[in-house]
């Protein structure tokens, strides 16, 4: 049967995935812990991907090299910068883009240099399996989180967006850094520090690949704000069930 790898951002999210294993053991290989068994059935290997693009991205190389997955599901946090996505909502990436690459003038911005491109896109297939589940998910908010968060962060109707994710080795955590960046690539819905490094090597590895990231803060100047407790009691609870409803 063929290995389905999970990696998440957040040590929250690992932690709520590896509670829904029953016979989890762990392997640890460059510093990181993989941890091999079965979720609602099906053969996986999880993984914290840790923070940062060239953390992630070796992560991502080693998960691949030492495990050989089919596919790669990768799930986190993001700031929200598309003007229609407010916190609680779930962004699918279906291309990615690190938006602090810049070996201009030799090449055009952004473009990583010798593959020609600079958007690196995730898998047809499980964008549209992952989309339901987010979908699926998002329509019973309240019983995945409980509704005293639902009324602590003000999560109204969350809503599924499914196209760019930006990612750079920076929290962007003011209104001129989001507004910049808005400016500079306007089709973009949220930006994180991972996702892009991730679909790069899944690229390199031909591996399958698909990144959900939930909006735990805006970008701007308050972005720090409740941070933590978002994802505590939010970005877990939703990555968990939707991880469960994709592989249903
Ligand atoms: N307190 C956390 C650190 C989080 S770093 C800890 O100790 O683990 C920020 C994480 O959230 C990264 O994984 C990044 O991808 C994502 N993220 C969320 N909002 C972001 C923003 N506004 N800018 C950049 N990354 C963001």
């Amino acid at each position: 049967m063929s290995r389905i790898a999970i990696m998440a951002a957040m040590q929250e999210e690992l932690r709520a995935l590896l509670a829904l294993m029953p016979d989890e053991h762990k392997q640890v290989l460059g510093g990181r812990e993989f941890w091999l068994g079965h979720l609602h059935g099906h053969e996986v290997v999880l993984v914290l991907s840790r923070i940062g693009k060239v953390a992630a991205a070796t992560t991502a190389s080693l998960l691949a090299a030492r495990f050989e997955p089919s596919e790669l599901l990768f799930v986190g946090v993001a700031g929200g910068l598309g003007p229609a996505v407010k916190v609680g909502d779930v962004v699918v990436a279906e291309d990615l883009l690190q938006h602090d690459l810049d070996a201009s003038p030799l090449f055009p911005r952004h473009e990583v240099p010798l593959y020609g491109r600079s958007r690196f896109v995730s898998d047809a297939g499980m964008n549209r399996r992952l989309a339901a589940a987010v979908q699926a998910v998002l329509a019973e908010a309240p019983r995945h989180l409980g509704a005293s968060a639902v009324a602590e962060f003000g999560l109204g109707a969350p809503t599924l967006h499914r196209g760019l994710i930006v990612s750079g080795d920076r929290f962007v955590a003011s209104g001129a850094e989001s507004a910049a960046l808005r400016a500079e690539l306007p089709d973009a819905l949220a930006v994180e520090m991972e996702g892009a490094a991730v679909a790069q090597v899944c690229h390199d590895l031909s591996l399958p690949c698909a990144v959900m990231r939930t909006v735990s803060d805006r970008a701007d100047d308050s972005a720090h704000v409740d941070f933590n407790a978002f994802i505590r009691e939010v970005a877990s609870a939703y990555s968990a069930a939707v991880v469960a409803a994709y592989l249903g």
